[in-house]
């Protein structure tokens, strides 16, 4: 990882609120998941864009080998941009209209459907397209009650006790069905659910009789403080490595097996770098603000999701119990009770794991800019995303005149 004194150093450079990303944790975690699934002849992995969607992370993927995959159509312009072949892309959104899917369909994207409606009447409009459907296998594996999509109620997928529906669409309009998804969910802690519900897409993906691909979906854990439980990824890579090839010895045909890892890929690689502001003394706590707050880094507030976080200016300093806070006037608590080296006004606090879904989920909330986004390669930094500026905060707003006189900007 890259080092304390790098980080500072590019404090310092790029000024903070910052997110730096090292490329290499990437590639080492591409990888690693290759590496896991070698016994697997035909194996894709589609890099879930909305974890981090800088198009210069997309670029390094794609650089990788690595295909895209997508949730909006916006995603796959993104994609596009990075000169990827159409191909190279799958397209798994959630409730989009009908419009929408068309449109990709017609860059040359792989859709994937999530539900029978959309289904019978993309069939009938273009039977001519091969489209993958998306499984909800009613397995609910593991993390936080909003990020589980595989759970009965989910709004996810098409159910499993649909299956015989999406046989009489596929008749009925003689459109092909040519890949099989799931996404159960982030988080999968246990290798054994995560089996069975491969097993049941192999049970639906034997009911169609010209596919090409198996999509897993992702749920890949990754390790967030020291303790935590992650995927093991080496063991399910043997296990479902060979119960695949099986699989597609039965099923007469070199399936290609696919994931769509996007915290796996990417949530080590980065962290969030922020200054402290002023460090404050209540009752009962001591409270470190910084210059930051839920509209960079949403996820503890959203998801109550651990971030370890290290005062990097003072590693070696004493260790003291704090309450990282933002400085937006709401809750913004990043860490509560936190044992850190002592913190001064000044310091910069590094949030570790702030590859995936911390960036992308970031706002102007309290008109606040976006931070500046740093890519390491090789030990260079390469500031991939500018700072904003209150320019970009008027972007957009039309300045009207509400019956008096025009305001003066
Ligand atoms: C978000 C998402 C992923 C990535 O999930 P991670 O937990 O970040 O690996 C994969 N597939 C689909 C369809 C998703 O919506």
């Amino acid at each position: 990882m890259i080092e304390n004194a790098k980080l500072i150093e590019l404090t310092e450079k790029y000024d903070s609120p910052l997110y730096v990303y090292d490329a290499s944790k990437m590639e080492s975690q591409y990888n690693r998941l290759t590496n896991a699934f070698k016994e697997v002849k035909n194996l894709k992995l589609n890099y879930a864009v909305k974890a981090l969607s800088n198009i210069n992370v997309l670029h390094y993927f794609k650089k990788l080998g690595a295909g895209l995959d997508t949730v909006s159509i916006q995603e796959v312009q993104l994609s596009l941009a990075t000169g990827i072949n159409p191909k190279d892309i799958i397209y798994t959104p959630n409730g989009v209209s009908l419009q929408e899917i068309e449109e990709v369909a017609e860059m040359g994207v792989q859709i994937n459907i999530d539900n029978l409606s959309i289904l019978e009447l993309f069939g009938q409009k273009h039977p001519e397209i091969p489209v993958c459907i998306r499984i909800n296998p009613h397995i609910m594996a593991g993390g936080n009650s909003k990020i589980s999509v595989g759970h009965i109620d989910s709004k996810f997928g098409i159910s499993i006790h649909q299956v015989p529906h999406i046989k009489r669409v596929v008749e009925n309009t003689g459109m092909r069905i040519n890949g099989i998804h799931m996404h159960t969910g982030s988080d999968i802690l246990d290798i054994d659910t995560f089996l069975r519900a491969t097993e049941i897409l192999f049970d639906v993906a034997r009911q169609f009789d010209n596919i090409d691909f198996i999509d897993f979906g992702s749920g890949f854990k990754v390790p967030y403080k020291e303790g935590d439980i992650s995927t093991d990824v080496e063991q399910l890579g043997l296990q479902l490595g060979e119960r695949f090839n099986q699989f597609c010895e039965e099923y007469g045909k070199e399936l290609t097996l696919m994931f769509e890892p996007g915290k796996f890929l990417v949530s080590e690689a980065g962290v969030f770098l922020a200054k402290v502001n002023v460090v404050k003394q209540t009752t009962s706590t001591v409270f470190a603000h910084v210059d930051s707050g839920f509209n960079h880094l949403v996820r503890p507030m959203m998801y109550d999701s651990y971030h370890k976080i290290s005062n990097i200016s003072n590693p070696d300093g004493r260790m003291r119990y704090y309450s990282v806070v933002g400085y937006i006037c709401e809750t913004d608590t990043f860490g509560s009770n936190r044992r850190i080296s002592e913190i001064s006004d000044g310091d910069i606090l590094c949030f570790h794991n702030a590859g995936a879904y911390c960036f992308s989920m970031a706002s102007n909330y309290n008109s606040r800019y976006l931070p500046a986004e740093v890519l390491v390669v090789n030990g260079n930094d390469y500031l991939i995303r500018k700072r904003e500026t209150f320019k970009d905060l008027l972007r957009n707003q039309e300045v009207v005149s509400l019956g008096t006189e025009k305001i003066p900007v």
